[in-house]
């Protein structure tokens, strides 16, 4: 296949963009990149795609998000408002993942990846729970994954909150997964980590057995100090901040994702540094859990990198990137805080480093050799448009509606803003079917 009189930004280091280019995907890669049109005699023999002076960009990756919180979306919550976010989880998070089965595990992951194509994000790193229906969930998540086309990542969230046999079906569940993708059983776009609650919610006893059940080379996926509580929980259990007690027990390594981090100390720090562990940022989820933001800049400036991801709100990946611009100002009152290229130094080029290590896959990039997951853009700029200031492009000026075409592993998912690998109308007709019993399995908790 060929895109071609694209204007194509490449994500590389440096970013370049080509004006009016062409680039030629085969199979899943993508095989060339022209700086103005192939020749005819590959034209004739190829599909082609004109994209009439399109944007054509690397597609959007999203380092951490929960498939299972779309049944969320309206959802009232009885009785007093949760006053913070200890009492979020109590009330929200820890009774509508119970309300959830096979189905609803698939569906929600479904409607979902249906959002993801339609925002041009083609890598999501999802961290699962649904404690009534543990084993096979990752797979209901997979299949979702394997019809939708698009490259994810997926875990159970171990936690000791429902009692031990629960976190041992949980790490149970990541291990049979985790085996599953080395044998091969799972095409090279659907990649797994080993999936962990929180510090709060788990006993010595379990991070224990969860560093014996993960093999060598994979990496563990665990919120770490997203609310205070967690530090206050770690010291009052052993002494040690929440990053330290994670380390003693093996839960730090290169390929681990430390989601939100927002509590951490400095000593914290250093210890993801050196265990080069990865920190995901929500800004979004942040904000509206009012849990403070974590200090993304100090940790980039420690060269820990910071990745962006969207904790289960719309998978508009430019959305997080406009929230992230926003909220840092805000929050140390200075507008020099949080520049743009900050935000695309998480967004594309952490993103894409870690799902390199991840799945060895690269994306998040245009360049001869990487996949061919991309999305055209139909943005037409006017005012000057480069390189140097592209990232403050995506802020002021990038919508959601401009995103028309996106392709994983050279595969069109969407095409002139039509989804072509899932039935739009059959899956929200089935999500519709379910919510209302989901909602009342959530209700009946109280
Ligand atoms: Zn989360």
């Amino acid at each position: 296949m060929i895109i071609k009189n694209a204007k194509i930004i490449t994500c590389s280091m440096p970013d370049e963009i080509i004006e009016n280019g062409s680039i030629y995907i085969k199979g899943d890669r993508i095989e060339k990149i022209c700086k103005d049109t192939f020749p005819n005699e590959i034209l004739d023999k190829e599909e082609v795609i004109d994209a009439h002076g399109q944007l054509l960009m690397p597609g959007a990756i999203c380092a951490h998000t929960h498939f299972y919180g779309a049944y969320s979306r309206g959802m009232g919550i009885p009785g007093e408002p949760a006053a913070d976010f200890p009492e979020i989880l109590e009330k929200l998070w820890w009774r509508l993942d119970k309300a959830l089965d096979h189905e609803a595990v698939y569906t929600s992951a479904l409607v979902c990846m249906l959002d993801a194509i339609k925002h041009g994000t083609t890598t999501l790193i999802d961290h699962h729970a649904s404690p009534n229906a543990i084993e096979g969930s990752l797979d209901d998540i997979a299949q979702a994954a394997l019809e939708s086309g698009l490259r994810i990542s997926t875990c159970y969230e171990v936690s000791d909150r429902d009692g031990k046999e629960k976190a041992l079906a949980g790490i149970h569940e990541n291990a049979r997964f985790i085996k599953k993708y080395q044998a091969g059983d799972y095409p090279e776009r659907i990649f797994p980590t080993f999936g962990l609650h929180a510090s709060l919610t788990l006993d010595d006893d379990t991070l224990e057995a969860c560093a014996a059940a993960i093999p060598e080379g994979f990496g563990f996926h665990i919120h770490v100090a997203e609310h205070q509580v967690d530090e206050f929980d770690s010291l009052a259990r052993c002494g040690k901040r929440v990053i330290e007690r994670l380390d003693d027990f093996g839960i730090l390594n290169p390929a681990s994702i430390i989601v939100h981090a927002v509590h951490i100390d400095a000593k914290e720090m250093m210890l993801i540094k050196e265990k080069e562990a990865w920190v995901s940022h929500q800004p979004r989820s942040n904000m509206n859990n009012a849990v403070g933001l974590p200090q993304v800049e100090s940790m980039l400036h420690l060269g820990i990198p910071v990745c962006l991801g969207n904790d289960g709100f719309s998978n508009s990946m430019w959305d997080e990137w406009k929230a992230a611009y926003l909220a840092h100002k805000l929050w140390h009152k200075d507008p020099r805080r949080m520049g743009a290229d900050k935000i695309a130094e998480m967004a594309w080029y952490n993103n894409a480093a870690l799902v390199k290590k991840l799945s060895g896959s690269q994306v998040g990039t245009i360049q001869e050799g990487a996949k061919a997951d991309v999305m055209l853009v139909d943005y037409q700029p006017f005012t000057p448009f480069q390189a140097g200031n592209l990232p403050w492009h995506v802020v002021f000026g990038f919508q959601n509606s401009m995103i028309t075409t996106t392709i994983v592993d050279g595969k069109i998912l969407m095409k002139d803003r039509k989804i072509l690998t899932l039935d739009e109308e059959e899956i929200s007709h089935q999500a519709l079917q379910l919510a209302p019993r989901i909602w009342e399995r959530y209700n009946q908790q109280f």
